[in-house]
């Protein structure tokens, strides 16, 4: 593909395949890279929680879970949001369907036909692949550098998507690797930092039989944010859905304050009158925690949390008892780290960017996916994400080939 009007799309999630379908369909000449023996892998790692594509919530709450980026996004899935996410998928022969929290997902909660579906669309389009190809770089001349089981080789395409991803799990391929290349000519890049992520706490011994147990149907609350869900004790700490949707939020705190309280309603159907009455009910010699179990339906690990939690003298009364079921501090001391993180924060910065993601001191390069500085919930956002703005770059490549010659 030397000198030639051919697009290199190097990183194979789901951002540079769409970028590759998109740039083919437009009648480009796509090869595509990746450092590993497959693509996907991520990919298919989402799939074993069931492939959460999107999310069924009107688009303009959509567009909101993109915090600072909002607006950008608004504009990208103007173009691909959720309802053509699932169209396309649709054409795949996939079927999608909404589950009872608004989430989108295939109808066989798997990403594995999906993806081998998809492949074979791209191959029927022409696109070629090459794995195990490492990006490493440019040379001086502009070419894009590769490493090899056979040794160092360059190409100079017309255009070249990058979709390299972020830095959690590394093992499947996403390693932040790229970070020192696009730094080498200049780009303006936010550390990669942990995003929908558990956090830690210095649990006591006592809390151990809990670890593995989920706090279901509880209220979260951090600042001015409170959200239903649920949490996971763990040996470390807490994660879970609740906890990753307020994981932004915290982990700035934590980095800023070195901690931070999360506060949790272990009872968010009953308000605190309510609670007090059921705990004032006369309870003959129960034990508090059969108290608490049989009155006011806690789990043991709920229980646990409160014990563990509450001061000695809310337990002993039930107006302060019920304040702390209401309201439980949790002190984080700490986040835990990028590589077990779903998803991350930072990458390359917005303002390096054109509107077709073209990075502007280098004509002819583009970027897409969780590479990218932004941040989103799960929920379907990420991926969403990913796919719009690789459908993005591919038009963007599209376009600058149309009308520009190809990187010298
Ligand atoms: C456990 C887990 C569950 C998830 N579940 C969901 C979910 O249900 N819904 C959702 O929306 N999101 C989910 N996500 C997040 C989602 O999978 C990612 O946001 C998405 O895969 C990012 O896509 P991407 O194409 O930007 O990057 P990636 O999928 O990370 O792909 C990047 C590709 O680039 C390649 N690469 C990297 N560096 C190089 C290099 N130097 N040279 C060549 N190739 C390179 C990698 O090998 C990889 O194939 C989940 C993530 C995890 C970890």
């Amino acid at each position: 593909m030397d000198g030639c009007d051919g697009i290199c799309v190097i990183g194979g999630g789901p951002a540079g395949l769409m970028a590759a379908e998109t740039a083919a369909r437009g009648g480009g000449r796509v090869i595509l890279c990746d450092a590993m023996p497959s693509v996907g892998r991520k990919f298919l790692l989402a799939g074993r929680g069931g492939l959460n594509l999107t999310h069924s919530e009107p688009l303009a709450d959509f567009t909101l879970r993109y915090g600072a980026q909002a607006a950008l996004f608004g504009r990208l899935f103007a173009d691909f949001g959720p309802t053509e996410l699932r169209a396309w998928a649709a054409e795949l022969g996939v079927d999608t369907f909404v589950g009872t929290s608004g989430r989108v997902f295939p109808a066989e909660f798997k990403a594995a036909p999906l993806l081998r579906a998809w492949v074979r669309r791209l191959r029927d389009l022409g696109v070629a692949f090459r794995t195990r190809q490492r990006w490493s770089g440019f040379a001086e001349d502009g070419a894009l550098r590769f490493l090899s089981d056979d040794g160092e080789w360059q190409m100079r395409p017309g255009a070249t998507i990058l979709a390299l991803g972020g830095g959690s799990w590394p093992r499947l391929g996403s390693d932040g690797g790229w970070i020192r290349s696009l730094r080498s000519i200049g780009c303006r890049i936010s550390p990669l930092r942990p995003s929908n992520c558990g956090f830690l706490v210095a649990w006591s011994a006592h809390m151990k039989p809990h670890f593995g147990h989920p706090l279901k149907a509880v209220a979260l609350s951090f600042g001015e944010r409170r959200l239903r869900g649920e949490a996971m004790l763990t040996d470390y700490g807490i994660e879970g859905g609740a906890v990753y949707a307020l994981s932004a939020a915290l982990r700035d705190a934590v980095r800023r304050d070195g901690g931070a309280i999360l506060t949790i309603d272990l009872k968010p159907d009953l308000d605190e009158a309510a609670l007090r009455e059921r705990l004032e009910r006369p309870h003959g010699r129960q034990s508090l925690s059969n108290r608490l179990r049989k009155a006011v339906n806690l789990t043991p690990a709920a229980v646990a949390l409160l014990r563990e939690t509450a001061a000695p003298a809310d337990l002993a009364s039930p107006g302060r008892l019920a304040g702390a079921i209401k309201a439980l501090p949790i002190p984080l001391h700490g986040v835990r780290p990028l590589a077990e993180a779903i998803s991350s924060a930072g990458g390359l910065c917005f303002d390096e960017l054109d509107d077709g993601l073209m990075v502007r001191r280098r004509p002819g390069l583009f970027a897409a996916g969780e590479m990218l500085d932004w941040e989103a919930p799960t929920g379907g956002y990420l991926l969403t994400g990913c796919f719009a703005t690789g459908r993005r770059a591919g038009h963007g490549a599209l376009r600058w080939l149309a009308g520009n010659s190809p990187l010298k």
